[in-house]
């Protein structure tokens, strides 16, 4: 079908900017800091003022300043070596292309979120993040992935933390003429999707999203057609009502297929991350159904094309819906399958004592070819968790594979370590990083280089956060020990922990608060000061959470701590690159076996920090004794409460004993050498590893490549 996409905002450019506008609506500028660096030197206080947004940037600037720039021989040499590069991005052979040519038609990619940049809030945590990544890596590698997802009119909120503690949650309305979105029409009218409930009708609309090479399509109830309790049912990531979730999920999955019909796509794989998609299973057989197949025959044609991903290792956090809200929404669809209620439900019915639900993972797992988890351990949980599925299979046969998780390295990784790379590791070094032999290199790095890079993004990001103070300060209503909870008082020089991500109780961020005085004596030892930053959001209706977050404050905000322990509002994208790229430590304490991969550690290790977490997910196959430091042990344990104990214990000692001496011990130009070796290893180890060049690669060799075969 031809179809043609109208962008949110045309722009006023001198004729000889002109690509400008081209650059902000491609999201391929997000990892291209020389990008960043084009629009911000139109205007540095207003592009920090935006956000980074560069749609609005080109807006709101004036022509006269545009028209300055324009005659400016620096920037315009700037430019120039730009495009160069945007232009050679998409004409140069990708890896896709040569180790796999056969990959030519598309490779569907679901996902509820996607956290691309922080001016498209249509992300809440960890699995967006790791979307987005997908996307920019499939990008990279020239792969013909095509990816479905939301809308969100509401964005995701944001986060203001009251002086007692409390999280408060701000509504993101997002004004699509600041997005760099382009609406889907054809003959000038919006291309839609239907989807026929028993009582009626509901519409959506399409808005592509570029990512590079690759598209992402975003559907949006919020038509005239609809009415206003439909309007709003792409409003919101996670609605906690079932009834909308459910509505949503439908949405997602059979309407994200007919999208992507509707557009002309006819992909060879259908990539569902994580269980909210799953309907597209379904919608995929009704299609061969309808040329006359039966549903056995249907799913049996279809599975092998079908790729699952699970990211959460506890039943209860799995999506399942009660069985009246089926027949509400589906009982007309099971009839154009051929299947009866019961036939229908089977298929992902989850039956605990005498309560039946109708399992999203369960449809998925089933009518999938491919099933993997996101770490070692967590495809170990997955295969455990669900081999009541596979009742004649010994549980290492339950078809769950893994494919650890990454990080999309340009995406994450500081602008000067980059140059810093590119001096040592050669200028194509970003076209090999998952080439273990090329990061061996990293050791004819001097250290005093390393060490003072690392100085300078620390200095940025305490730098950073004044500015963010200064702001909330100016602003009004803020108690002066928000201020100084907000890292005021912070030292560059000092040795500096990061602890950043979802606030959701099994993280355990008050670990590190189980022995308030402990804690105390190991941040207030003269001459080597300890300083710690927290951030994240908890789910609005998640009270433990927000509780989590209120017991935290509390004690940042004590006196006794001296300034040093911070609480940053509002974690998002942007101010996690920040941390990343500026603390010397990151500390992750999650319950184990819970945190299935987590990826905020590895975005801190390419950057040379080093992590100090426990041994879940990734850092368990990570850690090496050389490249950072464990919490606790390589194994279960037999109660919580003994797990917090001990691994309150072991957190205490490996500070005191290890990490801060360690940092401490400098030579006469204040270098400690042996801090600089650590985080050479942790880079020369997770670079490659740890990246979403690793993990998009054994996608499709494990996955996507097979599937062709079956
Ligand atoms: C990376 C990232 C996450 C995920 O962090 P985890 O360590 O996996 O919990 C969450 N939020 C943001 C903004 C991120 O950038």
């Amino acid at each position: 079908m031809e179809f043609k996409t109208k962008p949110s905002q045309k722009f006023d450019l001198p004729k000889r900017l002109a690509r400008l506008g081209e650059l902000a609506f491609n999201l391929w500028w997000t990892w291209q800091p020389e990008a960043a660096r084009l629009f911000g030197k139109l205007d540095y206080d207003l592009w920090e003022r935006l956000g980074h947004n560069p749609i609005r940037l080109l807006n709101e600037i004036g022509r006269e300043r545009l028209d300055e720039a324009a005659e400016d021989q620096d920037y315009l040499a700037l430019y120039d070596s730009l495009f160069e590069k945007f232009d050679l991005y998409f004409k140069k052979e990708s890896w896709s292309q040569k180790a796999h040519p056969e990959l030519k038609n598309s490779i569907a990619y679901f996902s509820m979120e996607f956290g691309l940049h922080e001016t498209l809030p249509i992300y809440s945590g960890g699995l967006g993040v790791l979307a987005g990544d997908h996307l920019k890596e499939s990008s990279d590698l020239g792969l013909p992935l095509v990816a479905v997802g939301f809308m969100y009119a509401q964005g995701y909120f944001s986060q203001r933390i009251s002086e007692d503690g409390w999280q408060e949650a701000l509504n993101n309305p997002l004004t699509v003429e600041h997005l760099p979105v382009s609406l889907v029409t054809k003959n000038d009218k919006p291309v839609t999707v239907e989807i026929k409930f028993p009582d009626r009708s509901i519409l959506a609309q399409i808005w592509e999203v570029r990512v590079g090479r690759v598209a992402l399509y975003l559907l949006d109830s919020n038509v005239e057609a609809n009415d206003e309790h439909d309007r709003l049912l792409t409003a919101r990531l996670y609605w906690s009502d079932l009834d909308r979730r459910m509505m949503q999920e439908i949405l997602l999955g059979i309407g994200g297929v007919r999208a992507l019909r509707a557009l002309g796509y006819a992909p060879d794989v259908w990539h569902m991350n994580e269980g909210h998609a799953s309907f597209l299973t379904l919608e995929r057989a009704r299609e061969l159904v309808a040329t006359g197949l039966t549903f056995a025959d249907a799913i049996q044609k279809n599975r092998g094309q079908n790729v699952f991903t699970t990211h959460t290792p506890v039943p209860a956090g799995n999506d399942e819906f009660p069985l009246w809200l089926v027949d509400k929404y589906l009982s007309s669809y099971w009839g154009e399958l051929g299947l009866t209620r019961e036939e229908f439900i089977d298929v992902a019915k989850h039956r605990q004592g005498h309560s039946e639900t109708y399992s999203m993972p369960i449809l998925a797992l089933k009518l999938s070819g491919g099933s993997n988890g996101v770490s070692e351990l967590h495809g170990e949980v997955s295969r455990d968790m669900w081999k009541f599925l596979w009742q004649d299979r010994d549980v290492k046969d339950v078809p769950i594979q893994h494919v650890t998780n990454g990080v999309h390295t340009a995406n994450w990784m500081a602008r000067r370590l980059n140059m810093l790379l590119e001096k040592y590791l050669g200028d194509d070094w970003y076209d090999n990083l998952d080439d273990h032999a090329l990061m061996a290199k990293l050791d004819s790095i001097p250290d005093s280089e390393l060490w003072s890079t690392r100085l300078h993004l620390k200095r940025k990001l305490a730098f950073y956060m004044r500015e963010r103070v200064r702001e909330r300060w100016t602003g009004g209503g803020f108690h002066p020990v928000q201020v100084v909870s907000s890292g005021v008082m912070i030292n560059p020089y000092a040795l500096t922990i990061g602890f950043a991500r979802r606030f959701a109780t099994y993280k355990r961020a008050n670990l590190i608060f189980s022995d308030i005085d402990r804690m105390l004596e190991l941040i207030n030892r003269p001459n080597m000061p300890v300083q710690i930053i927290f951030a994240g959001k908890a789910h609005p209706a998640d009270e433990p959470g927000k509780q989590l977050i209120q017991k935290v404050y509390r004690n940042v905000k004590k006196a006794e701590t001296g300034g040093r322990l911070v609480f940053l509002e509002d974690y998002d994208m942007n101010l996690a690159r920040y941390l990343v790229q500026g603390v010397d430590v990151w500390m992750n304490t999650p319950r184990r076996p819970l945190e299935a991969s987590g990826t905020s550690g590895m975005k801190a290790a390419i950057n040379g920090a080093l992590n100090f977490s426990v041994l879940d997910g990734w850092w368990r196959e990570a850690y090496n004794g050389r490249n950072g430091w464990s919490i606790g042990e390589d194994k279960e344990y037999e109660s919580t409460e003994a797990q917090d104990q001990f691994d309150a214990g072991d957190l205490y000692n490996t500070l005191e004993n290890k990490i801060i001496p360690l940092y401490y011990d400098r030579d006469p130009k204040e270098i400690s050498h042996e801090w600089v070796a650590m985080m050479k290893d942790t880079m020369k180890t997770c670079i490659p590893q740890f990246s979403t060049r690793r993990m998009v690669k054994q996608y499709v060799e494990k996955f996507y490549a097979p599937a062709l075969k079956k």
